[in-house]
């Protein structure tokens, strides 16, 4: 536990409340080690980063073998090998869609440089009052303050408003609960009516659409289907915006193929990735850019160029991490043969659970590739969900029990390791299933 006197501000944990905060000593496979010997499943792999385990050997090795070579060299106006094959690798593993891959070192970035190219290329093309971006309710993007801006409003960021610019937010689709009151089968894609409306009459302000392709994470692992993108696709050609896929937690394999745009057949113009990138070692993320946007950057006037750079920007040792995490995803789904590798066992977990949501202490029971969630206590998905306990207190509970899992409001929700063994599937069972008996609602 965090002793009185500690000296660290701990992120998203408030300081006033007395909660457990575990102090982690060490970590090995699916496990984390508490400094009092206590043993907890990873079972949101540490912020979705860590897919291929803790300390995974042969990431391990790669890393000492890459400090024989390189530690860091800044990559503004130079470039070093690791970082040109892993953007090779990446084109490479997008299908070639992609014309260049620009390196920063978070989500966040990923996302703010897909912003600033969309709207700096629309200026290079005589169009600058393409500056504002269609967004969605339940989407999150980043904590920065440009990410932020683009995420849909929430108690999270509302203390900032000030400081947010405008943008178009459209009511987010949600397969399992939508809010048109549809299910796919029968839908008319309602939900791209509003996004319609707004290009129609505003497609000369708008710069782009960014979205989190068929799963919106951090806002509570809502699912919605390809069909929406691929509406969305048609919508961002008719009216000239660039369609941005923020990837940093759908790529890297979380629904099996290597990104969501794959899974639903749809290009993006923009895609950015980060946290399985490293397999969760080290900071590092891209942007992917088309050729078609990439190409008004091409040219000898400074105005042209693109002035983004973090310091740490492409660091050669996460790069190395990068390329290493790559092949090992590719060896683990060329067995698999481009299913998640748990999500047979999330899909058996999901089935075991279905009497709790009959006798509904939970709903939206649902699972797709290395992703498993529901909600508490039957709460719908709403804005001040957030600050109720419940979830809180029922991960907290789950602790005791060998499980660390952080909720989303009163999602509770699993992404393990993608190495997680059936035997620690045993514990999570176990787990929830304790817990679920447990919970007083
Ligand atoms: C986590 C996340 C981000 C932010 O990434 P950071 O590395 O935390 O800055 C952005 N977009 C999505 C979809 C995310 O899940």
């Amino acid at each position: 536990m965090l002793p009185k006197d500690s000296h660290t501000w701990v992120p998203l944990t408030p300081q006033g409340k007395r909660e457990p905060v575990p102090i982690i000593q060490k970590a090995e496979g699916e496990f984390i080690f508490t400094s009092e010997g206590k043993a907890y499943l990873d079972g949101i792999a540490s912020w979705w980063t860590m897919i291929h385990g803790h300390r995974h050997p042969k990431l391990m090795a790669a890393l000492v073998d890459q400090t024989k070579k390189l530690d860091h060299v800044m990559l503004g106006g130079l470039l070093h090998e690791e970082g040109e094959e892993l953007s090779k690798l990446l084109l490479q593993k997008l299908d070639n869609q992609f014309a260049k891959v620009y390196f920063s070192d978070n989500g966040s970035n990923s996302v703010e440089i897909a912003l600033k190219v969309s709207v700096h290329s629309w200026a290079l093309r005589k169009r600058p009052t393409k500056t504002s971006f269609v967004i969605f309710s339940t989407s999150y993007h980043g904590d920065s303050l440009g990410a932020m801006n683009v995420s849909g409003s929430n108690v999270f960021n509302s203390p900032y408003n000030a400081l947010r610019f405008p943008v178009e937010e459209c009511i987010a689709p949600n397969c399992h609960a939508c809010p048109w009151k549809k299910k796919p089968k029968n839908c008319s894609l309602e939900c791209l009516e509003q996004v319609e409306d707004i290009l129609k009459s505003k497609a000369e302000n708008i710069a782009g659409i960014l979205i989190e392709p068929l799963v919106f994470g951090a806002f509570g692992m809502i699912f919605y289907e390809s069909k929406v993108l691929k509406g969305l696709r048609k919508l961002a050609d008719k009216y000239e915006v660039y369609l941005i896929f923020d990837e940093v937690f759908t790529g890297m394999g979380r629904l099996g193929e290597f990104t969501a745009a794959q899974k639903a057949e749809v290009n993006p113009d923009l895609i950015c990735l980060a946290k399985g990138l490293t397999g969760g070692v080290l900071a590092l993320a891209v942007t992917l850019v088309k050729e078609s946007i990439y190409r008004d950057f091409v040219g000898e006037d400074l105005h042209q160029a693109f002035f983004h750079a973090h310091t740490m920007t492409g660091n050669p040792l996460a790069c190395r991490l990068g390329i290493e995490s790559i092949r090992l995803w590719e060896e683990q789904i060329s067995i698999t043969q481009k299913e998640h590798p748990l999500a047979k066992e999330l899909e058996r977990l999901r089935d075991s659970l279905i009497s709790w949501e009959s006798s509904q202490k939970i709903s939206h029971l649902r699972s797709q590739g290395g992703i498993l969630a529901f909600e508490i206590s039957g709460t719908d998905i709403a804005e001040d969900e957030y600050l109720l306990e419940e979830g809180r207190k029922f991960c907290r509970n789950l602790w005791d029990k060998g499980l660390f899992l952080r909720p989303l409001g009163n999602t509770i929700y699993l992404t393990p390791p993608n190495i997680t063994s059936s035997k620690s599937f045993e514990i999570v069972s176990k787990a929830l299933g304790e817990s679920l008996k447990e919970l007083q609602i």
